[in-house]
């Protein structure tokens, strides 16, 4: 059985997550979605909220995995048996962390591998991060992420 962790943020979940998680479970018998629950970075979606928008909108995928983690990813690779590591790479600008990520990631245990996979073209300028700020100015964000994402973010940004 072949398992996968694929680790972030996801505050919240977007449309390009999703894209990535679909190439990933193709690849793998087993893709589980790991939310940082020690994440450095102040969530706009509190640790459940977050689980929750990636339950409705990944977790009745077949086979894929909803879960947190806290602690050294590597660690929870181990415990999950998972030989590998998934990330998103959209433009140039992902690259340096990620190669610096991957990098001591294999230090801290070189049996765990990091794979990289591209999401479709019209994903690669999307991120959380961008979505909350278009969402929080009052823009559309419907194409970007499911429609529970934009729901929950019309709520967090109403006045
Ligand atoms: P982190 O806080 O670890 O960067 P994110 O939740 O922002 O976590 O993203 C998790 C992973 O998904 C990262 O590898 C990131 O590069 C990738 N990712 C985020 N948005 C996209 C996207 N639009 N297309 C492809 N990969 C993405």
């Amino acid at each position: 059985m072949r398992c996968a962790i694929y680790p972030g943020s996801f505050d919240p979940v977007t449309n390009g997550h999703l894209d990535v998680i679909e190439r990933a479970r193709k690849l793998f018998d087993e893709v589980v979605v790991a939310v940082a629950g020690n994440d450095e970075k102040q969530p706009l979606f509190s640790l459940k909220e977050r689980l929750d928008l990636l339950r409705e909108t990944a977790g009745s995928i077949d086979n894929v995995r909803v879960a947190q983690f806290k602690g050294l990813l590597v660690d929870f690779a181990k415990a999950e048996d998972a030989g590998a590591l998934i990330r998103g790479l959209r433009a140039v600008s992902d690259f340096e962390f990620e190669f610096q990520m991957a990098l001591m990631n294999r230090k801290l245990d070189a049996a765990v591998e990091t794979i990289f996979l591209m999401p479709k073209e019209e994903y690669t300028y999307l991120s959380s991060r961008i979505v909350k700020e278009i969402a929080r100015l009052g823009g559309d964000v419907s194409s970007f992420v499911p429609a529970c994402v934009a729901k929950a973010l019309a709520k967090k940004f109403a006045k």
